[in-house]
């Protein structure tokens, strides 16, 4: 069974795997605003909305396990890159 949390922001899809999710927590650190590890220290979505695009892109491209992978309108895959 997946275990998927979905966003729409920016016209962006960000899905978090929280299968894969190690939870070092670099995605919470890049964008405190927008990540956050729940009480399983699983991640999972803030408010993602708060966080500047491109800094939402970084966050998301920091995780060391590829947990996090955004699509972008057309529905192609910019994370990971
Ligand atoms: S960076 Fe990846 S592994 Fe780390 S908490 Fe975020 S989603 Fe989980």
């Amino acid at each position: 069974m997946s275990n998927l949390e979905e966003r729409i922001v920016y016209g962006l899809r960000i899905v978090i795997d929280r299968d894969q999710c190690v939870g070092f927590a670099d995605c919470a650190k890049e964008a405190p605003e927008g990540f956050k590890l729940d009480d399983d220290s699983v991640a999972a979505f803030a408010s993602p909305e708060a966080v500047e695009r491109e800094r939402l892109l970084r966050a998301c491209d920091a995780c060391p396990v590829d947990a996090i992978a955004v699509y972008d309108e057309e529905g192609r895959q910019i994370v990971p890159s």
